[in-house]
């Protein structure tokens, strides 16, 4: 009997991980039923509040003797029970079983629990329809990722090698030479991806909170992850390690929308006008976009740095792709922008003072006429407009790494640019 198993929200800030638990799983009940596969990590909707950080579910599927079935669900329960972070407020893991195949129904409720918000009825409700188990611990929110991750069609994936620290190390800083993180990503990049910023000189490989992870490694190709993280030098010792597969860096949560249809958690790629300058608060750069159903505001924030200065180049009247969750920020419903690309843009004019018509010298501004500064040679102040170059180029602009959803694709890897480029093909039609 194939039996699917799904784990989440188990951590909060203050320590613990999904994955964790998840690979101390996949050991031990590998030693009582035959893994398919990989375990799964998935990422899900990642504009919902309830988050710790990136909103991931663990899920993995065995072939298993039907006299060894409860042994499994005893065991998955009691390490949930036993390694949860359940003293705090906002941890309330979730626990699901199925058997047999995977329906249609419940493919749906991931894609759903993807790209929109869904509620604990819901997931109790498809629970039912598809002859799921779920369990819940305190209010049991985490059974909507626990339903989703077992439903969730992963056609498209990458690899994610956790590596996890010894307990007495959590908590304390990351021990990881910075030095042999560079060496070994310059040998496997792209085929890993993310493991240092090479703008700020920085290693992304090493998480920060509290929790047991001490390093991730990213990458497109198995045999290169693996061999990076052999490359990589750890300080410190390890406790285990386990490679995922995932949907990050897949872009599935992108679905083309119009602006109208855009409600509170859904991430999107739209297409419409820019229809004010941008405005800056607090460090974030705002304009407003519209297509022919509605106007929404769309956000560059503080940490996605240098994008913001991209962001800044644009005019009203230029028409842009859009790509980003929506959230609500300052109670106004906003589209925070992961990628853009400008698909037609206005000509920008300035307006400049002549040279002077008699000797070719700079001109002055002195009320309503210009004066020559070498000869003194006055005339009406009538400027010239010239066209300027805009500094946005045909290409798609993305948020640095550090900043980046887990889902979002990087553009380096192969299909970074698919679904902004569906969404040029779907609008021109
Ligand atoms: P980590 O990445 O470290 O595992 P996390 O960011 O995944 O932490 P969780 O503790 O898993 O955060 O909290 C996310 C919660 O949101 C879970 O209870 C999950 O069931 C729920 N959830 C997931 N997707 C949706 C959705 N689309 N709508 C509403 N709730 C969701």
């Amino acid at each position: 009997m194939r039996l699917h198993i799904g784990i989440d929200d188990t951590d909060s800030p203050n320590g613990m991980c999904t994955t964790y638990l998840g690979a101390l799983l996949y050991r031990e009940l590998s030693r009582l039923a035959e893994p398919v596969d990989l375990p799964r990590l998935i990422r899900l909707n990642p504009n919902v509040p309830y988050k710790t950080r990136g909103n991931g579910a663990v899920t993995m599927t065995f072939d298993a003797g039907d006299e060894v079935i409860p042994e499994i669900k005893d065991t998955v329960l009691f390490y949930v029970s036993r390694l949860a972070d359940l003293s705090h407020g906002n941890t309330n893991p979730g626990v699901a079983f199925l058997e047999g195949d995977v329906p249609g129904k419940l493919r749906e409720f991931s894609l759903r629990a993807l790209r929109e918000h869904v509620s604990i009825e819901e997931a109790e409700r498809v629970a039912g329809d598809v002859g799921a188990e779920v369990f819940k611990f305190k209010l049991g929110r985490g059974i909507i990722g626990a339903l989703a991750s077992i439903g969730y069609p992963l056609e498209r994936f990458t690899y994610e090698l956790l590596v996890y620290r010894e307990p007495e190390n959590w908590g304390t800083p990351r021990r990881v030479n910075e030095e042999s993180v560079f060496l070994a990503d310059r040998w496997s990049y792209p085929f890993t991806h993310d493991n240092v910023d090479p703008q700020k000189r920085t290693v992304l490989i090493t998480p920060h909170g509290r929790d047991p992870v001490l390093a991730g490694i990213r990458g497109t190709d198995r045999g290169k992850v693996l061999q990076t993280f052999e490359m990589v030098e750890f300080e410190e010792p390890i406790a285990f390690y386990q490679l995922y597969k995932t949907n990050q860096n897949t872009d599935d949560h992108l679905t083309p929308k119009k602006i109208g249809e855009l409600k509170l958690y859904d991430s999107a790629v739209v297409r419409g006008k820019v229809v004010t300058p941008y405005w800056e608060r607090g460090r974030h750069v705002f304009f407003e976009l519209e297509d022919d159903t509605g106007r929404i505001r769309v956000a560059a924030f503080e940490p996605t740095k240098k994008f913001r200065n991209h962001v800044r180049k644009l005019l009203p009247g230029d028409e842009i792709i859009a790509a980003g969750g929506v959230k609500e920020h300052d109670g106004v419903l906003t589209l925070n922008l992961e990628k853009f690309y400008p698909v037609k843009l206005v000509p920008k004019i300035e307006y400049k003072k002549p040279r002077c018509p008699r000797c070719g010298g700079t001109m002055k501004s002195k009320g309503d006429y210009l004066k020559c500064k070498r000869c003194g040679y006055k005339m009406p102040k009538k400027l010239i407009p010239v066209e300027v170059p805009r500094g946005l180029k045909r290409k798609i602009y993305e948020v640095p790494p550090d900043a980046r959803k887990h889902l979002s694709r990087p553009l380096v890897l192969p299909g970074g640019e698919e679904k902004i480029l569906d969404a040029l093909e779907i609008s021109r039609d």
